[in-house]
């Protein structure tokens, strides 16, 4: 049975950071929902330009139009063991479309490491992100700063801060989370799959803590 890995928390939690310290350490795959609408929009797609009239308020996309993208994702055979999901599900409907197309594919969600940050930090660390433009690495100017500012450790493409990383939008995406996102605690609570990870610890600290809470079946790369 192919196991999914889903790490919830608010934008600013470290999800994507954590998600690819797992990824390499797991051998699963990384879906990150918000990369690979970014990439639509840098190749200018249709879903691209769609996803950008939602990202860039700060809203979330349509639950349909997630949906049928992770249903193809997951598909791929990468998937056959399972993935990290980063930012999926983030509404009651896509945590129930997901628990359909696990089933449908014979995987469960095995862990559900809820890595919880207080807001005034969430708004910190939102606003000295820095991101890598050619594979999404992540950085901050002061909690994990580049070797060589404004480029990337790993690939020595140029970083930018994200457009939606902006101060008026940081405050509605911390809205729609707590009020559409927040359910899924419960949700995952009492499907007895939740585990409650401080995340106001240093990076490594926090990759310690969700390590332990992990199935032993995916800890084998
Ligand atoms: P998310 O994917 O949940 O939105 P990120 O992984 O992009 O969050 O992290 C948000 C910002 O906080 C990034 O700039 C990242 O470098 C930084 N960060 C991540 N984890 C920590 C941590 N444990 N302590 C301090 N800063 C962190
Ligand atoms: P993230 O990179 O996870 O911070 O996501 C950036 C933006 O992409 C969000 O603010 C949403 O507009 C959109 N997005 C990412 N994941 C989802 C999702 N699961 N459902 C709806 N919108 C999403």
């Amino acid at each position: 049975m192919s196991v999914f890995i889903v790490l919830l928390g608010a934008p600013g939690a470290g999800k994507g950071t954590q998600a690819k310290i797992l990824s390499q350490k797991t051998g699963l795959p990384q879906i990150s929902t918000g990369d690979i609408f970014r990439e639509h929009l840098k190749n200018q797609t249709e879903l691209g330009k769609l996803a950008q009239q939602y990202m860039s308020k700060g809203e979330l996309v349509p639950d349909d139009v997630t949906v049928a993208m992770v249903r193809e994702r997951l598909s791929r055979p990468d998937c056959k063991r399972g993935a990290i999901l980063d930012g999926f599900p983030r509404t009651p409907a896509q945590a129930e479309a997901l628990d359909v197309m696990l089933a449908e594919m014979g995987g469960k969600v095995g862990v559900v490491p809820f890595i919880k940050v207080p807001e005034d930090e969430l708004v910190e660390r939102l606003s000295g992100r820095l991101i890598c433009r050619a594979q999404g690495h992540i950085f901050h100017k002061k909690f994990n700063p580049p070797k060589v500012p404004g480029i990337c450790d790993y690939d020595g493409s140029e970083l930018y801060q994200r457009e939606d990383d902006r101060p008026e939008v940081v405050r509605n995406r911390i809205r729609v989370y707590l009020e559409q996102t927040m359910p899924l605690v419960s949700y995952y609570r009492e499907k007895g799959v939740l585990v409650e990870i401080d995340g106001t610890q240093p990076i490594e600290k926090v990759t310690e803590a969700i390590w332990a809470a992990l199935p032993e079946e995916v800890k084998h790369a």
